[in-house]
């Protein structure tokens, strides 16, 4: 049966570029999409910027433009990410759009009619100087457990301790160092704890194949909770000044809270692409499953919000049918976290000239249909990719197509009924296209390599190279070979939703028409003429690696655009133990384009570091040189080694790299304070 699916990915916050972790969830959602697809599926797959909020507001006012200006550039960057991993949304919105303020406005009428918005007074810090209410990020203070200075407005890094930001001693504003004043404005509230609310959610989460077990587990722990953990009414709202949505209806200048409007993203990005296609909007969305991909770190918002949001604000509206959630990427065992940004450039790992679709394959190898994080490590990604994709199935192909052309103008003989392999394969189709459909896509690519394996065995066993040089062997050879292209057009077949650039070039090259997934089930005639063999993919080379982790040292020496008003106690600066080093011996790396090895005499002990300063520092001139170096950094395994801290080094917007040197007389093991 023709299912009709509305997939989208988690709307990025409109602060920054992609990581590594957004391709990830576009790839594990793209590759679904595809796959649906070529099951005959009707997908609608929908994307969109998240554009709202505080943060985005306070980013625009530094970097001196509108805040409107600031998510527009952003938005612009998005499509040299979408299009080089060929991740094929169908539309690509934002938050901050017409669209989304008429749903959001709508959703919200609707839950007011429907009793479950409500406004209550709320008493916050606001800050005199900025003229605005502190989130709690924004105020520090000393902690009323333990009177630790500079904690942040909700908990102590010091002594652990959770408290409201109104419990504070001594509080300030982060954005101005004002001292706050506490001030009482009324707030609209989403009643969550409503009864109906929660018997809805309990019906919905337990519903059959919706949630991921783990994932439901968490949810119903989050609903049945009691006392303190009991489940809370929602702060929708938020006070001018404010980036977002007004809420309507009312005089006061009030926004709706970022996260009510993130996730209407979805809806409104859909009724933009309906627009755009003539499609009817409120049908499509009614008629479509609706599938929301997510990070593991907003459960509890596509769980229990958006579902209850989008069931009491009634038809047309619907909650999803199902949330699909992952993990989080990490880098030979380095966590990614967005503010750090270190890992894998994804735009770096493009402009190397790296083939997309390696990482397509890598990472759909690692995917399976839980709530698990994955590794990226760079010595698997080249064996998997050299190997299995490479090795075992581009090779087939490569082995098979220069006789056909040579020898038989291209032409096939159609396959015997006896080849158990080819039917083996026809088999497994359906069992493939299961493990697709239940994102166990690492267990998917197992399977295919299996065939791929046999196929392998089975062109060593038909040995067409010595069938070439036999006399009257040419029909044996045209057999081999045709059997091996139908092969090869079969794993293609089960590739294409995780390779489909590749699996584009293969149709030209076998000259057939889109290949969709019940062709699995046919073979070429005899006669069928296939095209011109051509190169289909280059191997991984370990130069590309090297320099795609290169990017990590020369965070060493990160430019800042602007001298940061963001003040640290003098507690935080003495974390650091700065001492004066020696460069007791500089090397190259092999293969890294920025790194140099150095050896650093620490007085008395000796240390290995890493640098990103090959492009200004000839090795033998920084022998004997004293540098200035972070000596308690955690140390850091690299692809090169591990290096046992960080030496310091200046550097602007225009070239050069500036190491840090104590003047003379200073010796190696002196504390830099
Ligand atoms: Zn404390």
């Amino acid at each position: 049966m023709s299912r009709r699916l509305f997939v989208t990915t988690a709307l990025p916050y409109a602060n920054g570029a992609f990581h590594i972790g957004h391709i990830m969830e576009y790839i594990q959602a793209d590759i679904w999409v595809r796959f649906q697809r070529m099951q005959g599926h009707e997908v609608h797959f929908v994307g969109a910027d998240d554009a709202h909020g505080a943060p985005i507001m306070l980013a625009a006012e530094k970097a001196g433009v509108s805040a409107e200006a600031f998510i527009a550039t952003i938005q612009g960057g998005r499509k040299r990410y979408l299009d080089g991993f060929h991740l094929e949304y169908d539309n690509w919105h934002s938050t901050h759009s017409p669209e989304n303020t008429a749903l959001s406005q709508d959703i919200f009428r609707r839950l007011k009619q429907a009793g479950l918005v409500y406004s209550k007074p709320v008493e916050q810090f606001f800050d005199p100087v900025k003229g605005m209410y502190l989130a709690d990020r924004y105020l520090k203070g000393e902690c009323p457990n333990c009177g630790a200075k500079d904690q942040y407005g909700d908990a102590c890094e010091n002594c652990s301790s959770v408290y409201s930001a109104t419990a504070l001693k001594n509080p300030y504003s982060t954005l101005s160092g004002a001292k706050p004043v506490l001030k009482t404005s009324d707030h609209f509230f989403f009643k969550l704890s409503d009864p109906k609310c929660k018997a809805f959610l309990q019906a919905w989460i337990n519903q059959k194949d919706r949630l991921q077990s783990q994932v439901a587990n968490k949810a119903k722990e989050w609903l049945q909770g009691e006392g303190d953990k009991a489940l809370g009414d929602w702060d929708i709202s938020r006070d001018a000044p404010y980036f977002g949505i007004r809420v309507p209806d009312i005089a006061e200048e009030k926004y709706l809270y970022v996260w009510l409007d993130a996730p209407i993203g979805y809806l409104a990005s859909l009724k933009n692409y309906c627009t755009k296609k003539g499609l009817d909007f409120e049908q499509t969305m009614n008629a479509c499953e609706q599938i929301h991909f997510i990070g593991k770190d907003i459960i509890y918002f596509h769980t229990l919000f958006w579902p209850a949001m989008l069931q009491f604000a009634g038809q047309p509206y619907k909650a999803p049918e199902r949330v699909y959630v992952h993990g989080f990427i990490a880098v030979s065992g380095e966590k990614m976290s967005k503010s750090r940004g270190t890992g894998i450039d994804p735009l770096r790992y493009l402009s190397l000239g790296m083939n997309p679709e390696w990482l397509r394959y890598y990472i759909a190898a690692k995917l399976n249909g839980a709530v698990e994080d994955i590794d990226f490590n760079p010595d698997d990604f080249l064996a998997r990719v050299n190997s299995d994709l490479i090795g075992k199935y581009i090779n087939i192909a490569s082995r098979a197509a220069g006789f056909l052309s040579k020898r038989f103008g291209g032409k096939l003989v159609g396959v015997e009924s006896s080849n158990a392999l080819v039917s083996g394969m026809q088999a497994d189709a359906a069992s493939i296209a299961e493990m697709y459909d239940g994102r166990e896509y690492g267990k998917a690519l197992r399977a295919v390599m299996h065939w791929a394996d046999q196929a392998n065995a089975f062109v060593d066993q038909v040995k067409p190279w010595e069938l070439a040089k036999k006399p009257g062997s040419d029909a044996a050879l045209q057999r081999a070979c045709s059997d091996s292209i139908q092969i090869f057009r079969i794993l293609t077949i089960y590739l294409k939703p995780v390779m489909p650039a590749l699996a584009k070039q293969v149709e030209r090259f076998l000259n057939v028409p889109e290949l969709q997934w019940l062709h699995a089930g046919e073979l070429l005639p005899t006669g069928h003429a296939i095209g011109e063999y051509k190169h289909l993919m280059q191997r991984v080379d370990d130069k590309q690696l090297d320099a795609l982790f290169d990017i990590r040292p020369s965070a060493d020496v990160r430019k800042e655009d602007a001298v940061s008003d963001a003040t640290i106690s003098i507690d935080d600066f003495n974390k650091l133990d700065l001492r004066v080093a020696k460069v007791v011996r500089a090397e190259h790396v092999e293969g890294a384009d920025k790194l140099l090895k150095l050896t650093l005499d620490v007085g008395g002990t000796t240390r290995t570091v890493f640098a990103g300063i090959k492009s200004a520092y000839a090795p033998e001139k920084l022998e004997g040189l004293l540098a200035v170096v972070v000596a308690n950094l955690a140390p850091r395994k690299m692809k090169f080694g591990v290096s046992e801290g960080m030496v310091l080094a200046a550097s602007g917007e225009g070239p050069g790299i500036f190491l840090i040197s104590p003047e003379t007389g200073a010796a190696p093991g002196m504390r830099v304070k």
